[in-house]
């Protein structure tokens, strides 16, 4: 399957399986029986291996413990209504990763280690998929610097590891942000655009505070002046203000998200006109205060769409519209849902089916 290089595989003797509660699985505490390993060294990739899912050796100088290289991906897979699986866009993730690695340099994964190696641990492991409905196995591939050493340059040796976690029907509950105007998760010229460890270390200190405030997470500013609209930090942010669509463009400072990029293809397919520019703190407080603002809300693997219920700026509360009235992040709930478990035909090609 991995044309790269070989792909061993040894098989748990034990599967963990029935110690399972699927009713109560949560987000990302649950972890299935295998997991694929990967290392690189001198400049290539040396091995690859499916193995039990289990603790790591390492040597407390390993690089990444102390300078950070450190990259990941995040995406699902799921039964659809016929018994297949589908995996949505893992390509786009695999891309993703490869601008992260050469942001932070690191080495490219090869796609057929990575979308190879996802497909051969879901074949393994996939009594682990849930089948309740709006569940899913959650993967995460993941990359970091594995060498031992402590001078500061780019690690020389690495480790790629693909795990998968069985997780729940994850609906956010509408989310309370805080437009923050003072602390910083990222910056003009610096690693936002790259899904990397650090930014989310970086953003944990303003979003404590945020929650102490009463707010669930913080929807960031540009660092240098806060006048402009980032993304919320774990999912990228979008509004509606009548029949436009508003989301701050991409940049260094913004993650790529593959929600985002679906949702915007759905949305200009459906009619709406859509604005990916520079969207400006003044004109949404400015839509806030006129109610003209529809709908505000996130976007990411974990949740989908997260409508946002209040958003906080300069000292005061905005009430967005009731939930019934967000006429487009529901439509974009279900069109996503129905996608995956094969209710509607996959018109852009968007699932991988195994
Ligand atoms: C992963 C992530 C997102 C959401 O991206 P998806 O590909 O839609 O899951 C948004 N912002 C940040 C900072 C992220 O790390």
């Amino acid at each position: 399957m991995i044309e790269t290089l070989p792909l061993e595989i040894e098989l748990t003797s034990q599967s963990r399986i029935d110690g399972v509660d699927f009713e109560n699985l949560g987000f990302g505490r649950v972890f299935s029986d295998h997991m694929l390993v990967a290392e690189y060294k001198n400049g290539e990739w040396v091995s690859a291996k499916v193995m039990p899912y289990g603790n790591l050796y390492m040597s407390p100088a390993m690089s990444v413990l102390h300078y950070g290289q450190s990259i990941f991906e995040g995406l699902k897979a799921q039964y659809m209504k016929d018994g297949r699986i589908s995996v949505f866009r893992p390509w786009e993730n695999h891309k993703r990763m490869l601008a992260s690695a050469e942001r932070m340099c690191m080495p490219a994964v090869p796609e057929d280690l990575f979308i190879g190696g996802i497909k051969q641990l879901i074949e393994i492991d996939k009594k682990w998929i849930p089948k309740q409905k709006g569940a899913s196995l959650y993967i995460r591939p993941f990359m970091f610097a594995s060498e031992e050493f402590l001078g500061v340059r780019p690690s020389q040796e690495y480790k790629f590891i693909i795990f998968t976690c069985p997780v729940g029907n994850y609906y956010s509950e509408p989310v309370r942000l805080k437009i923050e105007t003072h602390y910083s998760r990222v910056a003009q010229g610096g690693i936002g655009c790259a899904k990397t460890a650090g930014n989310y270390a970086a953003s944990l200190y303003g979003a404590v505070k945020v929650q102490k405030m009463g707010y669930h997470q913080a929807l960031w500013t540009n660092s240098l002046t806060h006048e402009y609209i980032e993304e919320v930090g774990t999912m990228n942010i979008m509004f509606r203000i009548g029949n436009r669509v508003l989301t701050p463009e991409l940049g260094d400072t913004i993650l790529k998200g593959v929600t985002r990029d679906s949702v915007l293809t759905l949305a200009r397919e459906w009619g709406y006109e859509v604005e990916e520019r520079k969207v400006s703190v003044k004109e949404i407080a400015e839509a806030l205060q006129n109610g003209m603002l529809d709908e505000a809300f996130g976007l990411g693997t974990a949740a989908v769409v997260a409508h946002v219920k209040v958003m906080h700026y300069d000292g005061k509360d905005y009430e967005l519209p009731p939930l019934e009235k967000r006429t487009l992040a529901n439509k974009i709930y279900d069109y996503l849902i129905q996608l995956r478990n094969g209710d509607i035909e996959d018109t852009h090609n968007w699932l991988l089916i195994l």
